[in-house]
């Protein structure tokens, strides 16, 4: 019997993926908090390898960046919009206490995505031993490009990734910097929650963040893997 809802359920969010009709529907999206030690460093924090630490954002906050340039709206409530640019990881297998041995295996496949965050709501939420959700969970702080599949890519090791604003470097460093590489994220996630087909995983961005605002572009790239073009636009009224 069909489920017959008070109102029409808000449509799943979903990626695309090179060289494929199909699209990625996506489940939760985690991300690592500082991965990179010289952005550890530039938060003001040790960046000394303790065990990762990890928040989320809402599936709906991702922004479908595949193809062109996407428009994201400066949110409300801020005056330090900062762009983090970071190596999403697609799980396409659900599993729990994976080992670092097996944790490829889950991955569907690698894309190129920005971890947008209020800054200034962040550092007072963190500062006052407060969740981020207000600095980090917010819609459309998520624009993500498409998807490509793991063996496309093969293992991801070493590969640079890198953010330019209207054409300046802003943020340049590789993969190789990650303070806990993809199966190990993956490994050590897994043992706090049951991994599920479309969880993507932000990995962290490395040094350089930094505050754009309305008008700007910017343009994400990971070697082999993808790049992003992202224009911050007027919050419409
Ligand atoms: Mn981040």
């Amino acid at each position: 019997m069909s489920v017959h809802y008070v109102f029409p359920p808000v449509a799943t969010k979903s990626l695309a993926v090179v060289d494929s009709e199909a699209r990625f529907p996506i489940n939760r999206i985690f991300c690592v908090g500082r991965n990179y030690a010289a952005h550890a460093r530039e938060m003001g924090k040790d960046p000394e390898r303790e065990a990762p630490f990890f928040f989320m954002k809402p599936a709906g906050a991702a922004v479908d960046a595949a193809e062109g340039e996407v428009a994201i709206p400066y949110p409300p409530m801020t005056a330090n919009f900062h762009h983090e640019i970071e190596l999403v990881v697609a799980i396409g297998k659900g599993g729990a206490n994976i080992t670092r041995e097996q944790a490829l295996d889950y991955v569907f496949g690698y894309a190129v995505g920005l971890d947008m965050t209020r800054r200034d709501l962040q550092l007072d939420a963190r500062d006052k031993g407060r969740p981020w959700e207000f600095g980090k969970s917010f819609a459309h702080s998520a624009p993500i490009g498409a998807l490509r599949p793991v063996a496309d890519v093969g293992v991801l090791d070493k590969a640079g990734i890198s953010l330019t604003v209207d054409g300046a470097i802003r943020q340049s460093s590789d993969i190789a910097k990650l303070i806990w590489s993809i199966p190990e994220c993956i490994a050590y996630l897994s043992q706090y929650e049951c991994l599920q087909a479309g969880d993507l995983i932000m990995t962290g961005t490395p040094e350089g963040v930094g505050a754009v605002v309305v008008g700007n572009l910017m343009h994400g790239r990971v070697a082999g893997v993808g790049e992003i073009r992202v224009r911050v636009i007027e919050q419409a009224q």
